[in-house]
């Protein structure tokens, strides 16, 4: 067995100039990653033929597997079949199944004609294994050429997920002895990633060369990965385990969980384990915490609701904030953030509650208050915790390093109130 290199290839001119993100390729990645495939390279192509057909040479020199993803649209600045016809040498002819399936969906689902630019996505290179698109119209096509594996695939993004799973994954056993790729995450806060390097210094030294620590830094939070790679799975898993321990041990003052989850969803675990319940009242982040929690399905468990507080005068009216409280300390104060957490967890009848004031920036910043200045409270039943915090980015950061760490705060609170 040998190590199995792939490489990924975007094409469109949105995703060349950036008014398209590129979040294919990352998910492409990761899919692999797991089953064990190693990424050579990530390009991005324009809709031009000389640069596609340049890149397929180039990478196809290189690994052993080829994944292509947009360019398959009905419209006319789409280039990419016809080359994929002329490059693996083959003739457009109509595939049957796939003209049903366009045709079934303008009939039934569409309910409007078909033109011809839409018949036309039926039609693909005769030296392709077609991929047949339950989710669209253009299918996906398989080829090969010297020993190297070609995959085409719509860019729309939930299509080609569908493709990839559906037709792509399953083949990979089949067309490759790959190795085994194992990941283990612990997720720190509170400690700095040069403080963290320190502190693992000798366990990082003393890995096997086939196992890699990351560190990855976000919100205030440290993200340690170990991957390793190897062909005997059940040996592999054990040494990687053995390694993750050992990490796990020496960081377990910092550790927030030894698993890849976000904060919010190691909060909301905690609370669904405990069936207990969480209500937040929001100035700077309006909603954001409220909307973090309840981007993962089960929230409902335990996320009965946010007051977005924004105005002052739904601080008073809405929370009870006091006039004078709003008049002598100000919004952004330790006194309106525990007014808010006590109110809101009142209102909503909840176990916890937490509660953020803050100046996000870039402007109502004061010498006293400067931008990036947040108080946070959170509220239990007999006890309340506050924190002042003081970020130093821009709007968007500040707000989302706001969450974070209010939660983060939760979390702690919880755990000690154990
Ligand atoms: P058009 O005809 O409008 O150029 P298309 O026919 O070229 O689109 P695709 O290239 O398959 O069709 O892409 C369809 C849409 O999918 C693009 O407009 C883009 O919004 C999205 N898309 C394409 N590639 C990616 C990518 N790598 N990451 C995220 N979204 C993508
Ligand atoms: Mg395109």
């Amino acid at each position: 067995m040998e190590k199995v290199f792939a490489s990924i290839i975007t094409i469109g001119d949105e995703l060349l100039i950036g008014q398209v993100i590129d979040t294919n390729s990352a998910w492409i990645a990761q899919e692999l990653n797991k089953m064990g495939i190693l990424l050579k390279h990530r390009v991005a192509v324009g809709d031009v033929r000389e640069d596609i057909w340049q890149a397929l040479d180039e990478e196809s020199r290189q690994v052993k597997l080829v994944i292509i993803t947009g360019g398959l649209g009905p419209t006319a600045d789409d280039i990419t079949k016809p080359l994929l016809c002329d490059y693996f040498g083959g003739k457009m002819v109509v595939h049957q199944p796939t003209l049903e399936h366009i045709t079934h969906i303008f009939e039934n689902l569409l309910k409007r004609p078909m033109i011809e630019r839409n018949a036309k996505q039926a039609e693909v290179p005769d030296v392709c294994t077609v991929l047949l698109n339950k989710q669209g119209t253009a299918p996906g096509m398989l080829f090969t050429k010297e020993g190297t594996v070609f995959v085409s695939l719509p860019g729309v993004p939930h299509e080609m997920k569908w493709l990839m799973t559906h037709e792509v994954l399953p083949r990979i056993p089949e067309l490759f002895q790959t190795g085994f790729i194992e990941h283990r995450t612990l997720l720190t806060a509170g400690i700095g990633e040069s403080f963290l390097a320190n502190l693992i210094q000798d366990l990082e030294e003393a890995l096997p060369p086939h196992i890699k620590l990351a560190y990855l830094p976000n919100y205030g939070m440290v993200r340690l990965r170990l991957t390793a790679f190897g062909f005997n799975k059940t040996e592999l898993a054990a040494e990687v385990t053995h390694h993750f321990n050992l990490f796990q041990e020496r960081v377990k003052e910092h550790l927030v969980v030894a698993e890849d989850l976000t904060m919010e969803q190691v909060v909301s675990r905690m609370l669904k384990e405990r069936g207990q319940t969480l209500s937040t009242a929001e100035s700077c982040t309006g909603g954001y915490i409220a909307h973090l929690l309840t981007s993962h399905p089960g929230s409902s468990a335990f996320f009965t609701g946010s007051v977005v507080s924004y105005d002052n005068r739904i601080k008073q009216k809405v929370l009870q904030v006091s006039e004078e409280t709003l008049q002598t300390v100000g919004a952004v104060s330790e006194a309106t953030v525990i007014r808010m957490a006590t109110s809101v967890r009142e209102i909503m009848q909840t176990d916890y509650a937490i509660a953020v004031s803050g100046i996000m920036g870039p402007d109502g910043g004061t010498p006293e208050k400067p931008v990036g200045m947040v108080w946070v409270a959170v509220a239990g039943e007999n006890r309340i915790e506050t924190r002042l915090f003081q970020f130093r980015y821009d709007r968007k950061r500040n707000i989302e390093l706001t969450a974070t760490n209010a939660l983060n705060l939760l979390r702690i609170f919880i755990n000690e109130n154990r």
